[in-house]
């Protein structure tokens, strides 16, 4: 049986940043961030608002606005290839094919005023070339493995038909038409009650194992990362301040940052009266203190952590994080 370290890495990024020019000064949404995802893998990526998480995924997709934003720096080697080297009109063909993305909100990224089957052919057939009866017979195809019921009635349907589950679902369908190799979930269950969340995060599970594509997954909540990722990236201040195995991440987080949030959760196991919350706010991008960025909101904080960045401590095979504590 073949398991994830004998598999071939498909997303290798490598020192990603990603500033946006503004009136207020630069803002360096993504600085320095660096990991790799290996065929059937999943990658979750949490951190507060503001972490860098959603600009780090568009980076990965190039639709970062320009201006003013850019990438000024890094590598993101998709299938072997680094995509920061490729024309706007090549990347063209690597998104949708090779990459693609969920978004959150279906209503937002649907067209309400064409049928679901038309825009979950287009891909495919910019892509993959095809049309008449066997673009057709691919789309009802591709619904059904989202588990659309009726399918072959389903694509007349315009989104405004269809329940807020089913329209994620066309939004899925949309993202592995052309089955990509990386797919790019980015908080695609935030739209869904309780029970439509469980059956869609189920589905793409499903699909992940059919199709053995990696998944990026952005998500604020943490029962979802520990559901369905294989390893973990805690962003704060637009770096990866910590990154392991999942277990690593929720039985042994070494960054006070990753402690702070799994202390916010709330357990079953542990009577509690009030849950722990992160004092203050996370730092303006545009002016970093010195030193630490989470030294204001640290109850570690010592008088280093306020002069120097610290280094990455590899704590064990795949889990560092960036500590002054770790120091020895
Ligand atoms: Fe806290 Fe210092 Fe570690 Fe930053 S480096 S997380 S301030 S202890």
């Amino acid at each position: 049986m073949t398991t994830l370290d004998d598999r071939e890495t498909v997303l290798d990024v490598q020192d990603l940043q990603t500033h946006f020019r503004t009136k207020f000064g630069t803002v360096k949404a993504v600085d320095g961030v660096s990991f790799s995802l290996k065929r059937g893998e999943t990658m979750g990526i949490v951190g507060e608002s503001g972490s860098g998480k959603s600009v780090t995924v568009l980076s990965l997709m190039r639709l970062v606005p320009i201006p003013p934003g850019e990438i000024v720096g890094g590598k993101i080697i998709l299938d072997g290839e680094d995509i920061l080297e490729l024309s706007e009109l090549d990347m063209v063909k690597v998104r949708g094919s090779k990459i693609a993305m969920i978004l959150q909100d279906p209503m937002t990224s649907l067209n309400p005023v064409f049928q679901v089957g038309s825009q979950v052919g287009e891909a495919i057939h910019i892509h993959q070339k095809l049309q008449g009866n066997s673009l057709m017979d691919r789309i009802i195809n591709v619904l059904r493995q989202v588990r659309i019921p009726a399918a072959e009635s389903r694509i007349k349907d315009y989104p405004h038909q269809l329940s807020g589950g089913m329209r994620q679902r066309v939004v899925g369908a949309i993202s592995i038409s052309c089955e990509p190799k990386v797919l790019i979930a980015d908080e695609p269950t935030t739209s869904l009650d309780a029970t439509v969340q469980a059956q869609y995060l189920k589905l793409l599970r499903d699909i992940q194992e059919e199709l053995d594509t990696a998944i990026v997954f952005i998500t604020h909540d943490l029962g979802i990362v520990a559901k369905m990722c294989d390893k973990v990236a805690v962003m704060y201040a637009g770096r990866i301040v910590e990154t392991g195995d999942v277990r690593d991440i929720f039985y042994n987080p070494r960054h006070p940052y990753t402690e702070a949030l799994l202390g916010s959760l709330p357990r079953l196991d542990v009577d509690v009266t009030r849950l722990d919350s992160i004092p203050g706010q996370p730092p303006a991008l545009h002016s970093l203190p010195q030193g630490c960025p989470f030294a204001p909101r640290c109850k570690y904080a010592m008088d280093k952590c306020l002069e120097d960045y610290p280094p990455t401590y590899t704590l064990n095979e795949g889990h560092t994080a960036r500590c002054w504590r770790l120091e020895e």
